[in-house]
């Protein structure tokens, strides 16, 4: 019956808001976020301080080469943090790092440790902390359990974690107002294969920024014996999170929100989001209360959580941090995502991250914005006033514009999942077709330079004025004109848009850790970085340095090549799966056959060669994806079964029996079957029966899915092709059930409870 969930919605209604004291100075007056923020972050200033001023020179050299420290630099910073911990209430330390299961992983490890002496009166014990250089570095957990992919067999099943000297470390309050040290880590095998996203990431970053210094220094002369004038490039991303709030005792009762993150089953009640009035609407006071409580405990932890609002769908939610480089903001996302869901735990809600938990609604993407930056601080995106720097500006378009040619497959693999296919190219979400939109102007300036004639409106003046109601507001506007307005000129249907200094990668899921995609991304950029450098020194020949003319004809020369992949237009057209076809662009429209583009040539040489993964990584990685796909869509297919066997048909011959009764009944007093509930009655009878089918169907579905074999590639696949039509089918029956049983013996929380406050 529906008695739990009528008293899930009462506590629900009861409960009074969680209110958290923002900091206060002894004064009362509050404590500004400046002031506060990073406060748990252990900084390089801290380190500096810590250390001996050569120690400190030859730790920040370390680190940015990225090589292993030396035991006395190790053991110096290891005891500086542990003192700056354990005053902070720290107990434990734990190596936090990235396995391919898309989440973070950690093991505590105490402080404590026990000391031995021996005198002659024996042994004695004493307690005491320590935390060595040695722990500091490298941890050993137990690695056989992590995904690996088959690189490794259990018996070496050696994995280290290193310190990413990179990324700072941090503590994280615990109950009982203790702490645990978090050491941002690495997760390598015995052999030194990545077994995580973040080794991988790591390794893109830094060939995409090798790849960009050497194209910049090459159209950027300076006198002879000079140093080149960019040392460091480094790629940022900026992550827009989207994600679902429901209450947390309402989610108790859904064993699919439980299990699976989404929902199997259940109807869209009528008014969902067909009003547009939750996007930008005002937020519920339980979900300010989450997000602010949540949001002080980022900007204590150093991450800059800038923007909060409601998305489009009921119940819908969005969060952005400003930008950082980009395994850094990785680290952040998931420490976001971390925070976000143990503080809405504290709030009696859950947070749903899943790409698609609710059918018929908008679907969670991770926007992932990303762009390339010298260590002057210049967006190597960012289109500017002096014509040298758009040579520039052009050089590094067409460079992204030449990676999604080459390797748009391998962009669409990078965000392949179980949840997320249920989302691309629905409702509102990016078709699996990776192209490329660039917006009205700058599609404009790039046909321009094409055809080899004038940019239209090329001389627009640098300041743009906008009426607004009577008053006029100055808008600066770079030097290629109109850039601005691409803002506006928003195309929601592009999986991968311009947006006036940045790339918006906007198909990765908001489930997914943004490493992956990045790396890919990065990986693609270094490569065709690469070639348009290739390219601009075969055109200057034996010249030190590219002229304009060089430099316009490599341009020309890859707007050209690069045009299939450009598209303005509307993304979800059925038009477009047509035009994209007769362009050759790719539309790999499952997750296995996405997963396969790993081991196509094209791109795994690619990969190989930029030493971004190996051979054998790539192979592991491929296995694990589908793996994980084909687990996914088991664990989905016996929880359906399972709620449907247990749950919904008893509820329908509950009622089925009820009906029955009362016809009887009736049948006495009336002295005739007919009457509504006979009717009621029929109507239900073979909803019931298809159901009874269905399920029937799902089940030996997934009996054969345990026969295909040990082939994991055909079991993803087997998934894909039989499973999980036959959910659809088993759904669209208990979806007719759900209106036709009477609610009050319906066991589950509707969509109308779920979406709503
Ligand atoms: P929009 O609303 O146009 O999507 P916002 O200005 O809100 O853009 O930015 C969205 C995200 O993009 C933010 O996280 C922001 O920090 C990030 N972003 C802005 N500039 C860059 C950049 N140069 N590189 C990477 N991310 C960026
Ligand atoms: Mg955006």
């Amino acid at each position: 019956t529906n008695q739990a969930r009528v008293a899930s919605l009462q506590d629900n209604i009861n409960r009074t808001t969680r209110t958290i004291q923002y900091p206060r100075k002894p004064d009362g007056k509050p404590v500004y976020t400046s002031e506060f923020f990073a406060e748990n972050v252990f900084h390089l200033p801290q380190i500096a301080k810590a250390l001996p001023k050569p120690a400190y020179a030859s730790f920040l050299k370390q680190m940015r080469g990225r090589q292993a420290l030396d035991k006395g630099t190790a053991d110096a910073v290891a005891h500086a943090v542990r003192i700056w911990a354990m005053d902070r209430g720290a107990t434990h330390f734990t190596h936090w790092f990235q396995p391919q299961t898309g989440t973070t992983a950690e093991k505590h490890d105490a402080f404590l440790s026990l000391k031995s002496s021996f005198s002659p009166n024996g042994e004695e014990v004493t307690a005491i902390d320590a935390f060595s250089g040695t722990q500091l570095l490298q941890a050993e957990p137990d690695a056989s359990s992590f995904p690996s992919g088959g690189m490794r067999t259990t018996f070496e099943a050696r994995g280290y974690t290193v310190w990413d000297t990179t990324s700072p470390m941090f503590i994280q309050e615990g109950p009982h107002g203790t702490s645990v040290l978090y050491i941002p880590s690495v997760f390598i095998s015995y052999n030194g294969d990545a077994l995580d996203e973040k080794t991988v990431l790591l390794r893109s970053t830094s060939q995409v920024g090798k790849a960009a210094c050497e194209l910049l220094n090459l159209i950027d002369p300076v006198p002879v014996g000079a140093q080149p004038r960019v040392s460091h490039v480094f790629t940022t991303l900026g992550t827009e999170q989207e994600y679902f709030l429901v209450d947390r005792s309402l989610y108790s009762l859904r064993p699919d929100l439980k299990h699976t993150g989404r929902t199997l089953i259940g109807n869209l009640p009528p008014k969902h989001q067909q009003m547009d009035d939750h996007y930008f609407g005002r937020m519920p006071s339980k979900v300010m209360a989450t997000m602010s409580e949540a949001e002080l405990e980022l900007f204590r932890l150093g991450v800059p959580v800038k923007t909060r609002h409601n998305e489009v769908a009921p119940q819908q939610f969005e969060l952005a941090p400003i930008f950082e480089e980009a395994s850094l903001a990785v680290d952040h996302n998931l420490l976001t995502m971390d925070v976000l869901s143990k503080v809405a735990h504290k709030n009696k809600l859950k947070v749903l991250f899943h790409e698609k938990p609710f059918k018929g609604v908008n679907g969670s993407g991770k926007h992932c914005n990303w762009s390339m930056s010298t260590d002057r601080g210049e967006n190597l995106l960012d289109p500017t006033v002096k014509p040298e720097t758009n040579y520039r500006f052009l050089l590094v378009l067409v460079s992204i514009l030449h990676a999604v040619q080459q390797h748009g497959g391998l962009l669409r693999t990078s965000i392949a999942s179980s949840s997320n296919e249920h989302r691309l190219g629905a409702c509102e979400a990016p078709p699996m077709i990776v192209s490329v939109f660039l917006g009205e102007h700058l599609t404009e300036v790039l046909n321009s330079i094409e055809e080899s004639r004038p940019i239209k409106n090329f001389s627009v003046p640098e300041i743009q004025s906008i009426k607004l109601g009577g008053t006029v507001l100055d808008v600066k506007v770079a030097s290629l004109p109109n850039i601005s307005r691409d803002l506006t000129d928003r195309n929601r249907t592009s999986p991968f848009a311009f947006t006036g200094n940045k790339f918006e990668f906007r198909a990765v899921g908001s489930k997914q850790s943004p490493a992956f995609p990045v790396t890919v991304l990065n990986a693609a950029v270094a490569s065709s970085l690469q070639d348009v450098t290739a390219a601009l020194r075969e055109q200057m020949g034996s010249k030190p340095y590219p002229s304009d003319a060089d430099k316009v004809a490599v341009i020309k020369k890859f707007i050209s090549s690069t045009k299939a992949v450009r598209f303005e237009g509307d993304g979800y057209s059925e038009a477009w799966i047509h035009e994209a076809e007769r362009r050759g662009l790719p539309n790999i429209k499952t997750s296995p056959e996405a997963f396969e583009q790993l081991l196509n040539p094209v791109h795994s040489n690619m990969l190989t060669k930029l030493g971004i993964f190996t051979a054998t990584e790539l192979q592991s990685r491929h296995m694990i994806l589908q793996e994980r796909y084909a687990k996914d869509i088991l664990v989905e297919a016996t929880t359906l079964s399972t709620m449907l066997n247990s749950q919904i048909l008893p509820a329908a011959f509950e009622y089925r029996g009820v009906l029955a009764q009362n016809v009887h009944l009736l049948k006495d007093i009336e002295g005739e079957e007919s009457g509504p509930e006979l009717v009621a009655l029929q109507a239900l009878t073979p909803v019931v029966k298809d159901l009874q089918t269905a399920i029937a169907n799902l089940d030996d579905v997934v009996h054969k899915m345990h026969h295909v074999g040990d082939d994991v590639v055909a079991e993803a696949k087997f998934a894909c092709a039989h499973v999980l039509p036959a959910m659809n089918e088993a759904r669209a029956v208990a979806d007719k059930l759900e209106v036709l049983t009477a609610d009050k013996y319906y066991p589950i929380p509707h969509y109308s409870e779920l979406l709503w406050f």
